[in-house]
């Protein structure tokens, strides 16, 4: 999938409205619009790769891991669940690379 049919690309480039907590040259950060925690953000890498497995440029973890940390100091967030589901059969619906950061409710062990 390119670009320009890819709704996080459109996201990140600020085509499509979202609710931006965070932005900057590597990652943007929204909130999701179904959301399954009381805050439940969304890191991407705002160029596209369509899943963790197809990531080249270890950078990419580093950047969107060091993002959702800082955002959940910024967010005085304790305890938080960082997940990427990659592909479809482990919950992957978007095709565009995103770590979920779930927070604000007791969370389960293991995930369904
Ligand atoms: P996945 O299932 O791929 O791991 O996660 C995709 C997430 O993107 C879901 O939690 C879904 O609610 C969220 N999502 C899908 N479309 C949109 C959208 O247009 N805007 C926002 N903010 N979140 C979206
Ligand atoms: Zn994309």
């Amino acid at each position: 999938m390119s670009s320009s049919d890819c709704l996080f690309c459109k996201i990140a480039a600020a085509e499509l409205p979202a609710d931006v907590v965070y932005r900057d040259d590597a990652v943007t950060i929204f909130r999701d619009i179904h959301p399954q925690a009381p805050t439940h953000l969304l890191i991407i890498p705002n160029r596209h790769v369509a899943s963790a497995s197809q990531v080249a440029d270890p950078q990419v973890f580093a950047s969107l891991f060091s993002a959702a940390t800082a955002i959940a100091q910024d967010h005085a967030l304790r305890d938080y669940r960082l997940v990427i589901n990659n592909g479809a059969g482990a919950g992957q619906s978007v095709f565009h690379l995103h770590v979920h950061l779930l927070s604000g409710r007791a969370l389960q062990w293991p995930p369904g």
